[in-house]
């Protein structure tokens, strides 16, 4: 069901594609909520991008529309798969954008998770 005032998912958006393996990805972790790849262009020396396998644009309409059951799934494989990559010991961010100020870029809910060195302020002040 879309939110009102968000926009219809788009079927062909790039992480779709990855989703149905139209698109190669370098697939970290998959279960039956989530699937992990590394990011095209990563901005840390750990740079994964866990999305849901349910039709959702973004954090908006995940939170808004997702089953108790998804949101739950979706939140702990992102856990798992920090956990797995050993990143709990040093630490790690997880970030959803949504929307224009955001720049979020892909209309398929995605978090990215991002370690492997002091990651600085969360954000640089312009
Ligand atoms: P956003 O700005 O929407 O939060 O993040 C989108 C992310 O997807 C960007 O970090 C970008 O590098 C990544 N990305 C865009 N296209 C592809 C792709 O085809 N493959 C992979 N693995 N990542 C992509």
């Amino acid at each position: 069901m879309p939110v009102p005032g968000l926009p219809p998912y788009d079927d062909t958006n790039v992480f779709a594609r990855i989703l149905r393996g139209e698109i190669p990805s370098k697939r970290i972790y998959e279960d039956e909520w989530a699937v992990a790849f590394h990011d095209i262009a990563p901005q840390a020396p750990v740079h994964v991008l866990v999305i849901p396998r349910g039709k959702y644009c973004s954090f908006a309409d995940f939170s808004a529309s997702a089953s108790a059951e998804e949101i739950v799934g979706f939140t702990r494989a992102v856990g798992r798969i920090a956990r797995e990559l050993g990143l709990e010991a040093a630490g790690y961010r997880v970030i959803a954008n949504m929307g224009q100020h955001s720049g979020q870029e892909v209309p398929h809910y995605h978090v990215h998770i991002l370690a492997g060195r002091p990651l600085g302020r969360m954000l640089v002040r312009v």
